[in-house]
């Protein structure tokens, strides 16, 4: 038997309303002797809550969830009170006096998942809906939660299910006829097997993206207008301005949405050649970060004599801005053309203090995050732990593939295909896998 948990599901903080809830076999006990009788199950009651002492602490609405048709699968509840802290912080020690115990971040979830509610990549599912900012991340978070992963982790495992039963027909029956045409009828089903994976391989780096946001570097020369240009694009002033050459040294990343999609747009150091120390270390990380990017955005100056030094690596989907066109064209507008037209990146003109010129600037930002994240069905998998386990099966089922007729060899490596397609959903996961995954929710959930 476990503990019996408690929790505000609601943030801290005033509110009209706060939700306490409650989880595991005392909850019956515990509503009882706050709330009097048990409401019926589901059913919302109005009812006066009391502290140990018998004073009253607040009315409120209790809904009560007997298991194991609830989140967790067990006996839970639910007291709606007013949200003020007062009331919260009261209700909360009149459970405590009951012996139940505060929870853990994500304990109910794990407890859900334990009870077999969810699979762990729905876990990770309700996660994800919570931290949802964009509608991007709200759909891609729910396809999960509903268990979109886990279905295709079944239909995988079925695949080399039957390629398993092929090679030990095989094996088990040697003398027969059916050793090579067995052998044979199971590599179309691995095969076809291994470019679901490799699909679903290739687009978790787009579920990933959606779901931290799409990363476009601010690049180019000192005073190019960089900081000018983050500040108008977040609409408040997120970076220093200044004319002196060399302000921003360190980078400042700020969560900007296109479309209804997640970007971070970073405002990095200038490049240039530089004696000062803290300004080299600002133009290395600068670099890195740009080379890191889903997208770099070249800040020209139009109006300069030179430009500094060029980015080291563009690539075609990157945009050139060529800022300042307010003022006369300097010979850095030429040179930046040149220097644009080789990397065969798209060249805007605008001044960053102009505002219909900003518009067309995000109209081409959006166009590239759409063009990026917007691919047809949503991902199926969507983490890095999914990419890893889903790499290791597709390594697995290519080594069975490659055995020819040595069809033990080939049965284990479909053996542990399905071990690492097992690990998706969490069913044979090592507790530390488990308390890492659940660790990063927060309390109540
Ligand atoms: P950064 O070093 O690339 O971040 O450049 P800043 O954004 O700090 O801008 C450097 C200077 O250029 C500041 O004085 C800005 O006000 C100015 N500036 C930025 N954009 C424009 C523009 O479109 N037109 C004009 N005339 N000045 C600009």
């Amino acid at each position: 038997m476990t503990d019996t948990i408690f929790a505000p599901a609601t943030a801290a903080g005033r509110a009209a309303v706060a939700v306490v809830r409650l989880s595991g076999s005392d909850s019956a006990g515990a509503v009882r002797a706050l709330a009097g009788a048990l409401p019926q199950p589901r059913v919302a009651a109005l009812r006066a809550l009391k502290g140990a002492d018998g004073a009253p602490i607040d009315k409120a609405l209790v809904l009560w969830f007997p298991g194991p048709a609830s989140y967790t699968g067990e006996d839970c509840a639910e007291l709606h009170v007013h949200g003020g802290s007062a009331v919260v912080s009261a209700v909360l020690e009149a459970l405590a006096a009951q012996g139940l115990r505060l929870a853990e971040p994500g304990e109910f979830t794990r407890r859900a998942f334990e009870n077999g509610k969810l699979d762990l990549a729905q876990a990770e599912g309700v996660a994800d809906l919570i931290e949802a900012e964009t509608e991007a991340q709200r759909r891609q978070a729910l396809d999960q939660l509903e268990g979109a992963l886990g279905q295709a982790q079944h239909r995988w495992r079925e695949a080399l299910v039957e390629a398993l039963a092929m090679f030990e027909a095989a094996v088990d029956f040697p003398d027969e006829e059916v050793p090579a045409d067995v052998a044979a009828r199971a590599r179309p089903v691995l095969e076809a097997l291994l470019g679901e994976l490799e699909s679903a391989i290739a687009h978790v780096k787009r579920a990933e993206q959606v779901r931290e946001g799409f990363r476009i570097a601010l690049i180019g020369a000192p005073n190019a207008g960089k900081s000018t240009l983050l500040n108008a694009l977040a609409r408040r002033e997120a970076a220093i301005v200044t004319a002196t050459p060399g302000t921003t040294r360190d980078i400042i990343e700020v969560p900007l949405q296109f479309a209804g999609y997640k970007a971070v747009v970073a405002d990095t150091a200038g490049l240039r050649e530089t004696a000062d120390e803290i300004e080299a270390e600002g133009v290395r990380r600068a670099k890195a970060w740009a080379a890191g990017a889903d997208m770099r955005v070249w800040v020209v100056d139009g109006s300069a004599e030179e430009g500094g030094l060029p980015p080291e690596a563009l690539h075609p989907h990157d945009l050139c801005l060529i800022n300042k066109t307010d003022l006369a064209p300097g010979p850095n507008t030429g040179r930046a053309l040149v220097e644009a037209r080789a990397s065969g990146v798209e060249v805007l003109r605008l001044s960053a203090r102009a505002a219909a010129d900003l518009a067309a600037v995000e109209a081409a930002l959006a166009r590239r995050v759409v063009d990026a994240l917007a691919g047809g069905e949503l991902p199926t998998a969507t983490r890095l732990r999914h990419r890893e386990l889903l790499a290791e099966a597709a390594g697995r089922v290519r080594s069975a593939l490659g055995f020819e007729d040595r069809l033990e060899l080939a049965a284990e490596d479909v053996r542990l295909a399905a071990r690492a397609l097992d690990r998706i959903t969490g069913r044979i996961d090592p507790e530390d896998v488990l308390d890492r995954v659940f660790s990063s929710f927060c309390i109540g959930k």
